[in-house]
């Protein structure tokens, strides 16, 4: 759950290398460790620009994201950058190999970059998918079907990952685009991408993000129980219903998920107690906000 405690752990196994060093403006490697980049990344790059194989690429990526293994106080941004390219892979395995990489104690600025262009590419890239569900739902009806299982689960698992990512590189812009997620319309938007990005914004404990998340919560359960946010892919009980219910619109249990969060994050933050029951409590809640909110630091906080 608290992702940028999880990553830091990580790199406290890594080596230290007393001749790399981090200027102001720029990283500057030992001789040594330069050699060892300059050669590792021609090598690999060639694996990666020509090979067909995606378990050859993630092989080359973690032979990439391994150098900074030996010189963990000051990783290179040029690794940081071919890593990055990783989440334009054309196979999502590679993406989502390649967002762990990068994620696990990589060059922070170059990192952040890497997780805001995967972002914004993956939201292309899912409006696309969307479209293709639409056309997938018309076309089971008529028996036949044109996409996998695993395009099916694996594309929204990736886009739950670069959320996770979003909330764990600790910053500002990548903060921002999370809670953009709760500006996305509620019809079209698979409820379990509400659930992770509310996840994702609470373990950053920013006010903005917590009233983010509670805010949404609300007006989603409103929403919902207005009718406004209707099925796309017909009852769970129907064969297209049970394959694509994973990626239907949001219902109650996902409201009741996103405030269970909260739940989980009041009680870690040792809050006033939030309302029982969880849903038509709106205004409970907002009380519950209100009193706990001077606990929550304004802005995000940097854990470095
Ligand atoms: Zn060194």
């Amino acid at each position: 759950m608290w992702l940028a405690l999880l990553s830091t752990l990580a790199l406290a196994t890594a080596e230290v290398c007393a001749q790399c060093r981090v200027d102001p403006r720029r990283t500057v490697l030992c001789a040594t460790h330069l050699d060892e980049e300059l050669t590792t990344l021609r090598e690999e790059r060639s694996v990666l620009a020509r090979s067909k194989d995606s378990a050859e690429r993630i092989a080359a990526l973690q032979r990439i994201a391994a150098l900074t293994a030996t010189h963990s106080n000051a990783p290179s941004p040029n690794v940081a950058r071919l890593l990055a390219d990783g989440l334009h892979d054309e196979s999502l395995t590679v993406r989502r190999r390649a967002l762990a990489l990068l994620l696990d104690g990589q060059h922070r600025d170059e990192t952040i970059k890497g997780v805001l262009d995967g972002w914004r590419a993956a939201q292309r890239s899912w409006r696309e998918f969307d479209a293709r569900l639409n056309l997938l739902a018309s076309e089971l009806s008529k028996g036949s079907s044109s996409m996998s299982r695993q395009d099916l689960e694996d594309w929204p698992a990736y886009i739950e990952s670069l959320l996770a990512a979003l909330g764990e590189v600790h910053d500002e812009r990548a903060y921002k685009e999370l809670l953009g997620l709760f500006k996305w319309p509620a019809d079209r938007t698979p409820g379990r991408f509400y659930v992770a990005a509310a996840r994702a914004a609470l373990a950053v404990e920013s006010r903005k993000g917590v009233e983010s998340v509670l805010e949404f919560a609300l007006t989603l359960e409103a929403e919902i129980g207005a009718g406004r946010v209707p099925s796309r892919f017909g009852p769970g009980n129907s064969l297209i219903g049970s394959m694509m219910r994973p990626l239907d619109n949001a219902v109650m249990h996902d409201v009741e998920d996103v405030l269970e969060a909260l739940v989980d994050f009041a009680r870690h933050k040792q809050s006033a107690p939030t309302p029982v029951p969880l849903l038509g409590s709106a205004s409970t809640w907002r009380a519950w906000f209100k009193a706990a909110r001077d606990q929550f630091t304004e802005r995000m906080t940097l854990l470095e």
